[in-house]
């Protein structure tokens, strides 16, 4: 599933490619003509994400909104392509443009040389204003947000018995983390996954929303997740190879970087968890 990042990225290539354009909408797939009839032949006027949802605003009250979940994805193709994942876009030939639909395209966005086509999302829907605003308050503290208020997640996190680990995925606290960055920013925290919320203190929980701020602010820019420091990679020179690029995510039974233990991994909540349970204690 994309995490913060990739919607973030998302939201500024529509941002950079749409933005005060009138847009063409249709569904290719038929799923979602209605929807896409609402906000046919309209400007979009923004874009932004919170967590893992992107909010695209049209003229007229509408917005879209947009969550990709487990196999949603957007595909983007026609005239400068900068901002968009690498594998997600392609140029496309002069004189084959638009493109033909690729697969069941729930929504395709056209404004000039530019066409994002969506397939699979979780959710993809237009509301009015006042619904939208009503999403947001559901969704919890985005790090990589300016008006998010990291003593709000705290709150809530420090009131609960569960285990952080399963804290730190809950969208309704932060929003935006999924199961790679729950894993590294606990482990660069040395904080043992399965206690409680409640033990956790302002301060760490301070430095902790700081760092994942600045990694999820770095995966927005590189359009990849890298936590580790290059003294800890196995090559600590060039770009990090994937088992280089983090601590214990997808690594379990490798040793871990700083101490060599084997990387832990079980099943919670219906996703792996990894940890170091050498370095990562209560
Ligand atoms: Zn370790």
């Amino acid at each position: 599933m994309p995490e913060g990042h990739t919607v973030h990225r998302l939201a500024q290539a529509f941002q950079a490619q749409f933005a005060g354009k009138q847009v063409d909408a249709s569904s290719p797939q038929g799923r979602f003509k209605d929807g896409a009839a609402l906000i046919d032949g309209r400007m979009l006027l923004s874009a932004e994400a919170h967590g893992k949802q992107m909010f695209l605003q049209f003229s007229g009250d509408h917005w879209l909104r947009v969550h990709l979940g487990l196999y949603g994805m957007w595909r983007f193709a026609g005239a400068g392509l900068e901002g968009v994942g690498r594998r997600r876009g392609r140029p496309v030939e002069d004189g084959n443009f638009p493109p033909e639909p690729r697969g069941a395209v729930r929504l395709r966005l056209l404004a000039g040389r530019h066409v994002a086509d969506l397939s699979g999302p979780t959710a993809c829907e237009v509301i009015s204003t006042p619904e939208k605003a009503a999403a947001m308050t559901r969704l919890g503290e985005d790090p990589l947000r300016d008006d998010a208020d990291p003593i709000k997640a705290f709150e809530k996190l420090h009131a609960s018995r569960t285990s952080l680990a399963l804290l730190l995925m809950r969208q309704d606290i932060v929003a935006g983390i999924g199961n790679i960055y729950r894993a590294e920013v606990l482990f660069r925290a040395r904080l043992e996954p399965h206690q409680p919320g409640r033990a956790l203190t302002e301060p760490v929980w301070q430095a902790m929303w700081a760092d994942l701020a600045d990694l999820m602010l770095d995966g927005v820019k590189t359009g990849r997740i890298v936590t580790t420091q290059p003294q800890d990679r196995v090559r600590s020179k060039g770009a990090p190879r994937r088992g280089d690029a983090t601590y214990v995510a997808h690594r379990a039974g490798l040793p871990c970087h700083v101490c060599g233990q084997q990387v832990l991994t079980e099943a919670l909540g219906g996703r792996k968890l990894y940890w170091c349970a050498t370095c990562q204690v209560k």
